[in-house]
């Protein structure tokens, strides 16, 4: 780029301590040499990574067990945040910046003759989670460790996270994650923290001394939990919290009595029933599958957690009255709402407690986040499974029901329909339990996770409970770590943020909104544009060597990236990629606003409507990237396996975000936010955070299309053919009519029959019906592209008002208004301007 006359937007560097960096070196050498057992030429950078790794787990557990200790002799309150999902990715560097060790680290390495970002490739991602829900829980562990809030996060530790994905000839193909192949540094086994987690067997019912009834449950089967640390680290290294993951064995692994009969397989099959339950994540993060084997999974890790909270508070306090007064338990989503049920057993089977004191210390120590309003993402479980499982949890489920259907008919007397909406057990199409109804009634807060999405919750899924038991629900907009999404992801825009706004943006994203007065700024805006070039080239080239596509770097970087599903649309983005070429074929003359679209996400593997979607893209690509008269002007591409670190070059190098699921469907969305902050616009639907999005950065900087929640629900109760929109729109009806006559494949043309379909007839998701609204609207972007100061200040002022969606004040909010702990005083923000809602 030109413009050496201009200012630079530099920070300068401090030198680094030179005693420091020789004791890194030596420290990294010694982890080679005896935890490895290699010395430097023998050394593959594998090996380096480890040592190096092992070198910074030192320095954070120190702290570690400072922060541990400070909070046990200060006796604070505990978060426990408990989901099935912790979708982290790689933590090398991200612990180095928090520790602020990267540029010692950085030389240290350099000094010995490895690079710092070779070593960083060799570490896996932890992909124990399906997409923004454990994600979600990853930023909220960061987020909590940097406010100095107590907390453990606690888990599965699945020897196979979410499924490796490869394109095969267009079509997807899961392969198991081998993530632990070559260990993992990070994590500390804690062998003598084991807890025993039954299954099965009887209750039997007894009266005791006291004449109390009294409930003794005789499993079964019994499956240990092992406890497996892993050290999150806040900003600044101030606070240490443990990840605790929990691997399940069993108790005695190798029967040798049948073993000597010469039953080798049968001496272990106890033990690999016990630990098919760490085995592998589901792969379905939107329609539970209702298995047994996922059952077996919640239980297990509530079972685990409950009981080593309950044995933390009594090593503390001696009793169990006060747990709620130490104690907040977060449920993430439904998967561990058994909590409830739990919960009771142990404070009442196992530690005397009375049913009226039990539920009340319950009630106030859970809370529970809702994630979905679709119906068929709710889980349920058939009662005749979970007698064979859980017999003791589901006698405790049926009393709380009973006092709450009590509750229900004081409130409401006689309405048969209304008891039976609010009720636990779903009485219809065989009895299921409710699990979402069991969290809702066990929790002191239910919150959503975006203004829209909490305010739908009363009036759908929760409509009856929230009547019930007003004041529960409450919202709490989803946040992300700036720390991972802007200062790891993007070092160029951070060196410029705190060029423009400070030193202090670092600790509080707030001062992001100094951005504002260099938002017109020629010189900025050239700066600005250069660091995302920068990151467009390094896109450019991953693409390149991934799938062999040459894509240009000044077009425009048009982004979809997020798990494949039907209502985030993905579909109607293609056929505006069909439309659109369809114009560049019409009038190939035209100066067509040069694009490149690309795609990346994973779907479910039993999901076969998304997988012909991924198909779609791919057919779609290849005839659009092998069209000489797309050349320069259109370019599509679809890159494999999409995770947390490739999201990490992807989104720093977009210009556009797409987030345009039908209105009413997205819970929240965190993707849409990582755009945002890194300087994309985003192109979207009155949706989840979307509107809050729009609310921070300005109407004029965010591009709105489509029908919002309550045109879709007024159009899906006239029903789903789209007839009357394809006879309007003549670029839809060509669009569709392509993929029907096989213009995308003409191996087998009638491959995508099921989406020309839905496209046509069983328009749920409103593809067809806000297909001319989208396409107007990305017109307008490619207008809006060819104005390149107004784009800029709009990209500027999009990261200058995204403070707001920092997960720390997301965190912030948990703390104050639903765990009641305090938060560090340094983790305030100092500017005002965060918007008020
Ligand atoms: C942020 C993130 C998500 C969530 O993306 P949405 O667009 O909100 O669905 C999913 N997967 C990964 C890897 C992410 O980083």
């Amino acid at each position: 780029m030109p413009g050496s006359s201009s200012p630079d937007f530099k920070v300068p560097k401090p030198p680094l301590d030179e005693l420091a960096l020789s004791e890194i070196k030596s420290a990294i050498v010694a982890k080679l040499t005896l935890a490895i057992g290699k010395n430097a030429g023998q050394a593959t950078k594998h090996d380096w990574y480890k040592a190096a790794a092992l070198a910074l787990r030192d320095r954070i557990v120190h702290r570690w067990l400072m922060t541990e200790k400070e909070s046990y002799d200060s006796g604070r309150k505990r978060v426990y945040y408990l989901s099935l999902e912790f979708l982290i990715g790689r933590l090398f560097t991200d612990a180095l910046n928090n520790m602020g060790l990267m540029p010692l680290f950085e030389a240290a390495l350099g000094d010995l003759g490895v690079g710092l970002s070779d070593l960083r490739n060799c570490e896996p991602d932890a992909a124990l989670g399906n997409g923004g829900l454990g994600r979600l829980a990853a930023c909220f562990m960061e987020s909590m460790a940097t406010l100095e809030i107590p907390a453990f996060g606690y888990g599965i530790r699945y020897d196979f996270g979410l499924f490796r994905q490869i394109i095969s000839q267009g079509w997807q193909q899961e392969y198991p994650d081998e993530w632990l192949g070559f260990g993992n540094p990070w994590e500390l086994q804690r062998p003598e923290v084991v807890y025993q987690v039954h299954f099965g067997g009887s209750v039997e019912h007894s009266v005791d001394a006291r004449g109390r009834e009294r409930a003794i449950w005789y499993p079964g089967e019994t499956v240990q939990a092992v406890a497996y640390d892993t050290p999150i680290v806040g900003w600044r290294g101030k606070h240490v919290n443990a990840l605790r993951l929990w691997s399940a064995r069993a108790p005695d692994p190798l029967r040798i009595d049948v073993f000597n009969t010469g039953d080798y397989l049968g001496a272990s099959a106890h033990e690999a029933r016990a630990e098919a339950i760490c085995k592998f994540l589901y792969p379905n993060d939107e329609s539970p599958a209702g298995r047994e084997l996922r059952l077996r999974q919640e239980y297990f890790f509530v079972s685990a957690s409950l009981q080593d909270l309950v044995q933390r508070h009594l090593n503390a306090e001696g009793q169990l009255r006060s747990l709620a007064k130490k104690a907040a338990v977060q449920l993430n989503d439904t998967h561990p709402s058994l909590a409830v049920a739990e919960l009771m057993r142990l404070l009442i089977d196992h530690h005397g407690m009375v049913w009226d004191d039990a539920w009340e210390i319950t009630k106030a120590t859970l809370s529970y986040t809702n994630h979905t309003l679709l119906p068929e993402a709710l889980e349920t479980w058939p009662i005749e499974l979970f007698e064979r499982s859980l017999p003791r949890h589901l006698e405790i489920i049926y009393r709380i029901n009973e006092v709450h259907l009590n509750h229900a008919e004081a409130r409401c007397p006689g309405d048969i329909d209304f008891r039976a909406a609010v009720s636990v057990i779903d009485e219809k199409g065989g009895r299921r339990v409710r699990m979402g109804h069991l969290a809702f009634i066990g929790s002191h807060r239910i919150n959503g996770v975006s203004a829209m999405h909490s305010e739908l919750m009363k009036e759908t899924v929760f409509h009856d409970l929230h009547h019930l038991y007003p004041g529960r629900i409450t919202n709490k907009t989803n946040g992300i770590t700036f720390r991972r999404w802007l200062m790891l992801a993007n070092p160029g825009l951070t060196e410029l943020a705190r060029a423009t706004c400070g030193e202090g943006v670092l600790d509080d994203p707030t001062y992001l909104v100094r951005m504002e007065d260099y938002a017109g700024d020629a010189a900025f805006q050239q700066q600005f544009r250069q660091v995302k070039h920068r990151n467009k080239v390094a896109l450019a080239k991953l693409i390149g060597e991934r799938l062999g596509i040459k894509v240009n770097a000044s077009a425009l970087f048009d982004v979809q990236i997020k798990r494949i599903h039907e209502y985030k649309r993905q579909l109607l983005n293609v056929l505006e990629a069909i439309a659109l070429y369809h114009a560049i074929k019409d009038e190939p003359q035209r100066d067509w606003v040069p694009r490149v679209k690309i795609f990346a996400g994973k779907a479910a593997a039993s999901y076969r409507y998304a997988k012909l979607i991924i198909k779609l893209i791919n057919d779609v690509a290849e005839t659009i990237n092998s069209d000489p008269d797309t050349v320069g002007r259109l370019k599509v591409v679809f890159i494999p396996d999409y995770n947390v670190s490739l999201a990490e070059v992807i989104i720093p190098a977009a210009d556009l975000s797409e987030q345009i699921s039908t209105a009413g469907m997205e819970a929240s969305g965190t993707g849409n936010m990582k755009f945002a902050l890194n300087g994309a616009l985003t192109i979207g639907t009155l949706d989840g955070a979307n509107i809050e999005i729009r609310d921070n950065v300005g109407p004029e900087n965010i591009a709105i299309f489509g029908m919002d929640a309550l045109e879709v629900v007024q159009r899906r109760a006239q029903g789903l053919d789209a007839t009357d929109v394809i006879t309007r729109s003549p670029r839809l009806a060509r669009a569709i009519r392509a993929i029907e006559t096989g213009e995308f494949s003409r191996d087998d043309p009638g491959r995508f029959a099921a989406i020309s379909h839905a496209l046509r007839h069983l328009d749920h998701y409103m593809v067809s019906a806000d297909f001319e609204s989208y396409y107007d609207c990305q017109r307008g972007i490619d207008a809006r592209w060819s104005n390149s100061p107004a784009w800029t200040r709009a990209a500027i002022l999009n990261v200058a008002r995204m403070a707001w969606f920092s997960s720390d004040r997301t965190i912030r909010e948990y703390a104050e208004d639903i765990w009641n702990v305090p938060t560090s005083p340094a983790s305030q923000p100092t500017l005002a301007r965060q918007a008020q809602r």
